[in-house]
């Protein structure tokens, strides 16, 4: 019983704005979204349970999402905190937001250790695969050692792909962190 506790798992969602960090969870879950939750910090909590077919477990994802707070320096240290794993969310076809996760590291490092951390790639729909790309795959697998990520997917929340996949991976590697 005292399981169920265990399977709880608390995620950040961070990046730049309008890398897509919103919209992908709207994609992702749509069974509950409750919006400013609390007024103060102007955070959105998405909850969603999935079940890892791998370990045939259930658990219940609790998703924060800054909710266009990402600037105001004061309310971030709170949003990490007792986070189980971080989704570092950068758009390809902005360069700069993928350097500037480095950041949003060594901010999350100075609160909290997570289980786990993944490193999406967001809006692969907008990537002209024949020319040459803003970042490149091999640019995103260099960044996630530098993130210590355990792995990097390229999604697309409006074509929702690669969502579901990058939630199950990271609940998967949380759940082998923790137990
Ligand atoms: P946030 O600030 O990181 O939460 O970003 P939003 O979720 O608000 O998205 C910013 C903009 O990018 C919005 O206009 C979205 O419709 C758009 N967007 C988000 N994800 C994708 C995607 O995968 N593909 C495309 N083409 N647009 C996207
Ligand atoms: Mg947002």
């Amino acid at each position: 019983m005292s399981h169920h506790l265990d399977r709880l798992y608390k995620i950040c969602i961070v990046g730049d704005g309008a890398v897509g960090k919103t919209t992908i969870l709207h994609q992702y879950v749509d069974d509950k979204f409750v919006e400013d939750t609390k007024v103060t910090i102007g955070t959105n909590l998405f909850i969603k349970r999935i079940t890892i077919p791998e370990i045939n477990t259930r658990v219940t994802l609790q998703i924060w999402d800054l909710g266009g707070q990402e600037r105001f320096f004061a309310v971030r240290p709170n949003f990490y905190a007792g986070a189980h794993g971080i989704l570092y969310t950068f758009d390809l076809t902005r360069f700069y937001s993928l350097i500037n996760l480095k950041k949003w590291k060594d901010e999350i490092d100075r609160v909290v250790k997570p289980f786990a951390s993944i490193l999406i790639g967001n809006k692969t729909d907008l990537i002209d695969h024949d020319r040459t790309r803003p970042v490149s795959k091999e640019e995103g697998r260099k960044a996630k050692e530098d993130l210590n990520a355990c792995c990097y997917i390229e999604t697309s929340a409006k074509e929702n792909i690669g969502i579901d996949k990058a939630f199950f991976r990271v609940a998967k590697e949380i759940f082998k962190s923790k137990h």
